[in-house]
């Protein structure tokens, strides 16, 4: 049984909150700090316990049958534990990333297959948070509040991935309304979502400039002519629904613009500075299973008249899990402190994202290796760690990708003479 949700862990701190400030013994942190409020404590309290109660026990079923995970999706949009962001006009809690963050870390803890089901619904509404206006947001993203819906972020297709501005799905005026043509690809909640968000070519001109040429649109699932495809059966993180989506003259109304016309590719890529610390905290939940089942194991496991953990090979691989997840939980943490203090953080949540998706595959690896044999059989738990983290090197935008804005920001900087 779960004591309170979210909001009632919220509601409770605002008001010892607002008692403690009379008391004027509030104490305001200054410079660096590294520890959580009370309310922060208790979220990852109850998003880790939500992990351990719900998530754990069914994690390898949903990997082996790549059933979606509906019930735990419910579970936790009653808990307040998704749509963290919304904001509190559409009746969300308007948290900050930090806060998303350290809940994304503790689900995928339990199966990132799941929290990618979850976080993926996440990506889809940060076009609307940040560029909708108060009646696109009220009436999208309070929809996902008022029922356990889930939104999907539309931008890959067949032919363009890393190279967003090659996308061919085109929009065309007619009216008081677009229609929409085109395939989209590897789309998370494809199959499941309520609406998407949807960047589409709204300038035919080959030579019109990529900050112009595309427009961000929200569509409703049962618009005629939008047809998801079936459920790709992925490497990893199976419980999650990635389709292929095709648009065949599919109406949108002018109202469902976000932004206006040729602010699309903007909003598509400002969106990532807000969910790629997300995917980061992910990476390292999933990095902190493989060191707990392995440190577990290596414990248990004995060779040679002592437990492995003692050969020093072993303690050493286990160290170098434990190096790699402090300081990528670092990175997510600046990267998502940042952009909640209202900072340019595109460069910390590439660091983030690129480094933490790479400690997770590291780490799990790893794990398999300290488990020998049975860290390759699927009655253990940590082959399906390595499936799982392969991903977070390829979704929202690929380890080389990220190094191109890390390097791109530092060479920028340093041609303006730096710091
Ligand atoms: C499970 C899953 C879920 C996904 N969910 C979504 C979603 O919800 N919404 C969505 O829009 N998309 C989604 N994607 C798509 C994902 O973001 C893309 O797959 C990813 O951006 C890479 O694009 P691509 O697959 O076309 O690879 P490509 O762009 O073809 O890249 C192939 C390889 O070339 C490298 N490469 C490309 N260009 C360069 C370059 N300039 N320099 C160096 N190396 C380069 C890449 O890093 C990669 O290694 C998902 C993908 C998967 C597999």
């Amino acid at each position: 049984m779960f004591r309170m949700s979210l909001s009632q862990v919220i509601s409770r701190s605002v008001r010892q909150a607002a008692v403690r400030s009379f008391s004027s013994q509030a104490a305001v942190p200054n410079g660096y700090n590294f520890q959580l409020s009370e309310t922060q404590r208790e979220m990852q309290e109850l998003a880790r316990k939500f992990t351990r109660e719900e998530i754990i026990p069914v994690a390898a079923e949903h990997d082996r049958t790549g059933k979606f995970p509906w019930e735990i999706v419910k579970k936790a949009w009653g808990l307040g534990l998704m749509n963290g962001h919304i904001p509190q006009h559409c009746g969300g809690l308007e948290c900050g990333i930090f806060d998303g963050c350290m809940v994304a870390e503790e689900l995928a803890y339990g199966c990132t297959g799941i929290k990618t089901a979850m976080e993926g619904s996440g990506l889809g509404q940060m076009p609307v948070i940040i560029a909708g206006t108060k009646e696109q947001q009220k009436k999208y993203l309070g929809r996902l509040i008022d029922e356990p819906l889930l939104a999907a972020y539309c931008v890959t297709e067949p032919g363009a991935g890393s190279d967003v501005s090659a996308i061919k799905t085109r929009a065309e005026k007619k009216g008081n309304e677009w229609v929409i043509n085109g395939t989209k690809m590897w789309i998370t909640n494809g199959g499941v979502a309520n609406w998407y968000f949807v960047l589409a070519r709204t300038n035919p001109d080959p030579k019109a400039p990529t900050s112009k040429a595309f427009t961000g649109f929200i569509v409703e699932r049962d618009t005629p002519g939008l047809t998801p495809g079936r459920k790709e059966m992925n490497m990893g993180q199976r419980a999650s629904d990635t389709r292929m989506i095709t648009f065949e003259d599919v109406r949108v109304p002018q109202e469902n613009v976000l932004l206006g016309e040729g602010q699309g590719f903007k909003i598509a890529m400002g969106a990532f500075d807000k969910t790629r610390p997300p995917v980061a905290s992910g990476a390292v939940g999933l990095a902190q299973r493989a060191l707990d089942e392995a440190t577990k194991y290596a414990l248990e496991r004995k060779t040679f008249g002592k437990p492995i953990a003692e050969h020093q090979a072993v303690a050493f691989l286990l160290a170098d899990m434990a190096i790699g997840i402090e300081t990528a939980r670092l990175a997510w943490m600046k990267a998502a402190w940042a952009v909640d203090n209202g900072q340019r953080n595109t460069f910390l949540a590439s660091i983030a994202k690129c480094y933490a998706a790479d400690v997770a595959n590291k780490c799990a690896t790893d794990a398999v290796q300290i488990f020998g044999g049975c860290g390759f059989n699927t009655e253990y738990p940590v082959e399906k760690l390595m499936r799982d983290a392969k991903i977070y090197q390829i979704y929202e935008g690929t380890a080389q990708i990220q190094r191109m804005i890390i390097s791109r920001a530092l060479l920028s900087e340093a041609q303006q003479g730096g710091k």
